[in-house]
């Protein structure tokens, strides 16, 4: 085994991972991260009044592989709770929900779809035609370089109503930006994967505990092997000579060498970090500059009565789009895992709000609510969560909170990937990981764990120790396995 000391720095969960997984491979990892948690964008905080909020709603799908490896090897996959039925709610008023028949993938969400309360049949015609294209071509239709995901929408002939009420509703909140502006690749994917490969990719699975809490395995798998995790721990300077990683100069001062690091940080300030003639206009590192990022908006809410009975509700035709019942999704944690349990009855905030409810909002691509006030965005959702919750109209709002996260995630514009850089870079012994790096994967926890998963095997392959940590996708299923087996895509 290789006992070389690596540095990783960034305790996000591409950090994280990339940590977790060199210290199980026999590597001294010391980790450091600037803030007191965690967890990066996907943590949890204490607000001064004592209630924990997650920096925003996470959730993860059945398609997310590597994040469900990442959350079984740190004891945290007992936490997360997954939801097969789907719900959503329209200006009208009307339900639908969406769940997996019998029937084999890619049809078994067909029935639900035949059911769905707001789309007409001209608007289920023709996004069941492009379905099919997708399906019959095994996830990679032709004719999709260079355009939008709107462009190919319309090429595909949606009606306004199917591109406003299933198309954006879907990929603005797993993506994080317009239509418009999305590379076609990155939205045919998401349905490829999620929704048509296999029976199980679309199911949603969501914490049942504050977004910090998953993360105390990571620690002690890194302290069991020797290593470090430090907290408030802020790098300023990445050291490189001559094409060698040297060490790095924390905020106050102290300078750290060690045989390799991983810098697992975000793209922006990885340039801030690096000597100036790498991340200048020329230099190996400049690309990163292209790389655009969209806001997210998240809203927390808490009423003096229950409002709603779903565990999440997703908004069609709203500036809302989802409500994760917080009160609900917390208390899924009685019968799913002990560690919950505890965790509920020793947080005061949530024993004060027991007899009101705790709902947290978001919204993706939200470039319209920047420069809104908190106190408009609150009372804007207030006003449609009235439209759609009638319990909500006589209900009392006791407290509020809005969080924006300008920089939420990276935006996947047309052409993207040719910024997104792999996880070696021309210094051999520096390693990126990131959701931002390349990972066939969007701005998401599974992209950042597939990244994390990625660097510690490019380190291990550098210093002639080869491992595999990266999982496999969901194995394709019924129809689907057989059109892509068919257009000689890998199952
Ligand atoms: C509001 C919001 C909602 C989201 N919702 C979802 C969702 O539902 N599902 C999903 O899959 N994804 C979601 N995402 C995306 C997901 O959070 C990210 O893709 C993922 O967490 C990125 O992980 P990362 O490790 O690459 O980066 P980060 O999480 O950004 O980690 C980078 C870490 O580096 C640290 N750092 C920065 N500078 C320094 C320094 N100088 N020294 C030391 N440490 C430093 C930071 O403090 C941070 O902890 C959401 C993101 C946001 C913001």
């Amino acid at each position: 085994m290789p006992s070389q000391s690596v540095l990783v720095i960034g305790g996000g969960l591409a950090g994280l991972s990339s940590a977790v997984a060199l210290a199980e491979a026999g590597l001294q990892v010391r980790l450091f991260e600037k803030r007191p948690h965690l967890g990066g964008r996907a943590t949890s905080y204490t607000l001064p009044d004592g209630s924990e909020v997650d920096n925003c709603q996470h959730v993860t799908l059945g398609c997310c592989t590597n994040l469900a490896d990442f959350y079984s090897r740190v004891g945290a996959a007992g936490k997360i709770r997954f939801y097969d039925r789907l719900y959503f709610v329209d200006a009208q008023g009307r339900r639908s929900t969406m769940e997996a028949s019998p029937l084999p993938a890619p049809m078994h969400l067909a029935p639900s779809f035949l059911l769905f309360s707001s789309l007409n049949l001209a608007d289920k015609r023709g996004i069941a035609n492009a379905m099919m294209a997708i399906a019959t071509a095994g996830g990679h239709p032709p004719g999709i370089d260079g355009i939008s995901m709107l462009d190919w929408l319309q090429q595909m002939k949606q009606t306004p109503a199917a591109v406003e009420r299933f198309w954006r509703v879907v990929l603005v909140s797993a993506l994080d930006e317009e239509l418009s502006r999305t590379d076609a690749h990155y939205g045919i994917e998401v349905f490829w994967k999620g929704f048509l490969a296999n029976k199980g990719g679309y199911r949603v699975g969501i914490p049942s505990v504050p977004l910090a809490e998953l993360y105390e395995g990571c620690r002690q798998a890194v302290l069991r092997r020797g290593g470090e995790v430090r907290l408030r721990a802020g790098i300023r300077e990445i050291r490189v000579r001559r094409n060698r990683f040297e060490g790095i100069v924390m905020d106050d001062g102290t300078e750290i060498s060690a045989d390799a690091c991983i810098a697992a940080v975000p793209h922006d300030t990885l340039l801030n970090l690096l000597p100036p003639e790498m991340a200048q206009e020329n230099g190996p590192f400049s690309g990163l500059a292209n790389i655009k990022t969209s806001p997210i908006t998240g809203v927390h809410l808490w009423y003096d009565r229950t409002v709603m009975t779903e565990p999440f509700l997703t908004l069609l035709d709203h500036t809302t789009q989802w409500i994760f019942n917080k009160s609900l999704l917390y208390g899924a944690a009685e019968t799913n895992a002990a560690a919950a349990r505890q965790t509920l009855q020793s947080d005061q905030s949530f024993d004060a709000e027991a007899d009101g409810q705790y709902l947290q909002l978001v919204i993706s691509a939200s470039y319209d609510l920047v420069l809104k006030s908190r106190q408009e965005i609150i009372d804007l959702c207030c006003r449609e969560l009235a439209e759609v919750l009638p319990a909500a109209r006589e209900a009392r709002l006791r407290k509020a909170t809005v969080i924006k996260e300008i920089k939420a995630t990276f935006s996947p514009a047309l052409g993207v990937d040719r910024w997104r850089p792999a996880q070696n870079t021309s210094v051999n012994n520096l390693f990126l990981a990131g959701d931002w790096t390349r990972t066939t994967w969007p701005s998401t926890m599974e992209g950042a764990v597939r990244s994390g998963y990625l660097a510690a095997e490019a380190l291990l392959a550098a210093s002639g120790e080869p491992r595999t940590f990266l999982q496999p996708d969901l194995p394709l299923e019924g129809f689907s396995k057989f059109w892509a087996n068919r257009n000689g895509a890998e199952s």
